[in-house]
Order: C-alpha cells, then structure tokens, then sequence
C-alpha cells in the first residue's frame, strides 16, 4: 500500500479547505487498510479517517496525521433479497439510486446527502425523518486490534449523529434492509426530496451541511437567523443567507475564517438566546 507525503486535503473535503497531510493513503481493501494502520502504529503516527469529507473541518496547517481517506474502500454492492450489502467506500447517494432501480423502499428521505457509507454510519446521518440506522441491519467494523466484526444495527447504539458502535472502530461496510417498493413512487420521492434541498439548501457554495444540531426545543438555523446573523462574514466564511445553520465557504475561505465564524455564532447565539449550540460538524486538527 502506497503511503503518500505531504499532501493538500483541499480536495477531500466539501468545504474545500484543509491543511497539509504528512502522510495519506487511500486503500481501496481491508487488507490495505489494515497494511496502513499497521505502518502508522509502527512509526508512531496517529491516524485519521476520513470518507467523504463532507462533515469535516480541516485546519490550515500541516497535520502530523496519516489521514486515510476510505472513499474508494471496499466499493461494490451486492444484493440478497431485502438485503443489501454495501462497501463503506460506497457513496450513501449511489446506494440509494440503486435500492430504487432494484425495486425496493426505505431511503428515499436521505436522497442528496452527499458522502460515503462508512462516513453515513459513523455519524447516522438522515434527513425527513429517516436515518441509516433505521434501514442497518448489520455494521461491519475493524476494531483497533484488526480483528474484523460486526454488530447488528439494534445493538449499534445509533441515535442522533452519533453511533456508539463505530466509536473507535472503522466501518467496512454494511447490511441494510429495504422493503418491496413502487420504483416510479420512489423516484416521484426522491425528486421531490432533492427539490427540497436544492430550495432550502445553498448548495451552490462548498460546506458542510448543518453546522449545528438541532438544540432540544429549537431549530439551530431560526436561532442563528434570530441573532440577526444571516450574511455575517469572516474573511471568506460566511453564515448563508439561504439558510443559517449553514456556514459556507463563499470564495477563498479558509479552515480558521470558518472556525472562528463557528465560534462568533456560538457564543452570540448563547449571550442573545441563552442557547449553547453544539457541532455537528467534525474537526481536525484544531
Ligand atoms: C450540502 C450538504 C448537505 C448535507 N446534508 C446532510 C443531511 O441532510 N443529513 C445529514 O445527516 N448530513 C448531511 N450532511 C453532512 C454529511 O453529508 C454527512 O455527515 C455524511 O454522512 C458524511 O459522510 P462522509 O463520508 O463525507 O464522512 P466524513 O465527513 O469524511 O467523516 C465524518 C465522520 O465520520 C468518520 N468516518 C468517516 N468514514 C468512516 C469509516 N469508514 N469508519 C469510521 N468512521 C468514519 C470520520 O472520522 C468523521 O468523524 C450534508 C453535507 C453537505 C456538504
């Protein structure tokens, strides 16, 4: 497995922002992967794992990290039945767009979220009211020790953005359930579900998607728009006039610009609404 030095992780993420990795590698096996943490463990090297990058924040400077990035990792789907195993290198968008084409219902709602199936389960990421824990039968990880395992999805822990299973473990892949579906009603969901993003969402500039979770009791974006801080700026980061739980890389902005609007909200929110918001967001190296 090739260990590449010094390289920008501009690329690997959707802010499009990012320092400088020491070490990287994007194994496409598990038996690379393992290859790869075994020649970071052995060279004292802290590793990190990165799918899609579409929930991370990257800082500006040089990582002494061997990130691996598992956006190629194990890529391929196979159908059983109602069942569906898919790679953690799968994009959980692809997977979607092949559940309906094969006749079957469940993941709708998650239409347009970008990033893999391994960055999916680690943050049980959903939307209208589905999440990939509800649709996991089986999650299959690398422990830290290399033993390969899996856990079943009602023994995984998954609540809202967090999956207690995949804590300190690397998803290989996963077994999802689907019910028998209507392939033309599932395509009339998914377009509708995408119209919606695309209205609501400004996803013609480079994020994260919601910065925040959603605070019990509120919306973080009707507080952020409540502060008055819909536009605000700092260097290229700039809270999104289309929707304010949304900071967004609005030309040349880099990881800091980004965290210290992150930051500014956080502590304007808290002073004029009482409200301590929380990232939903994953950094690294801040
Ligand atoms: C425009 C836009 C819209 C979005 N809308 C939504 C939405 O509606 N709902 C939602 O939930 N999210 C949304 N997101 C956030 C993001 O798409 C999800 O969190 C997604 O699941 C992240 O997947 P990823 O592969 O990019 O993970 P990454 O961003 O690469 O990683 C996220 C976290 O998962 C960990 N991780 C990644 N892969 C693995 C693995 N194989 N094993 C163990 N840990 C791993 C990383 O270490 C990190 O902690 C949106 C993002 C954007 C840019």
């Amino acid at each position: 497995m090739r260990i590449r030095e010094n390289v920008s992780l501009k690329n690997y993420t959707s802010y499009r922002t990012g320092g400088t990795a020491r070490f990287f590698a994007e194994p496409s096996t598990t038996e690379e992967l393992v290859e790869c943490l075994a020649w970071a463990e052995k060279n004292s090297i802290e590793h990190f794992i990165m799918g899609g990058g579409c929930n991370l924040l990257i800082s500006d400077q040089i990582l002494d990290h061997t990130v691996i990035v598992l956006s190629n990792l194990n890529r391929h789907i196979l159908r059983k039945h109602k069942k569906i195993y898919a790679g953690a290198g799968v994009l959980l968008d692809s997977m979607i767009v092949y559940t309906i084409r094969s006749y079957m219902t469940g993941a709708e709602n998650m239409s347009g979220i970008p990033g893999t199936l391994g960055g999916a389960l680690a943050m049980n990421a959903g939307a209208f009211g589905t999440e990939i824990g509800m649709l996991t039968d089986e999650i299959e990880l690398l422990s830290a020790d290399g033993s390969v395992f899996t856990v079943k999805g009602a023994d995984a822990g998954f609540s809202y953005r967090k999956t207690l299973a995949v804590e300190g473990n690397i998803v290989l892949g996963g077994t999802f359930l689907f019910e028998e579906g209507d392939r033309a009603e599932s395509e009339r969901i998914r377009k509708e579900i995408l119209r919606k993003r695309a209205l609501k969402q400004p996803l013609e500039y480079p994020s994260c998607g919601s910065v925040f979770k959603r605070p019990e009791g509120h919306y973080a974006g009707e507080l952020i728009e409540r502060c008055g801080l819909k536009g605000k700026r700092i260097g290229g980061a700039m809270v999104s006039v289309k929707h304010a739980n949304f900071i967004v890389n609005a030309g040349g902005a880099t990881g800091s610009d980004i965290k210290n609007l992150i930051e500014e909200v956080k502590l304007i929110v808290l002073k004029e609404t009482g409200v301590q918001l929380e990232e939903e967001v994953k950094y690294l190296g801040f």
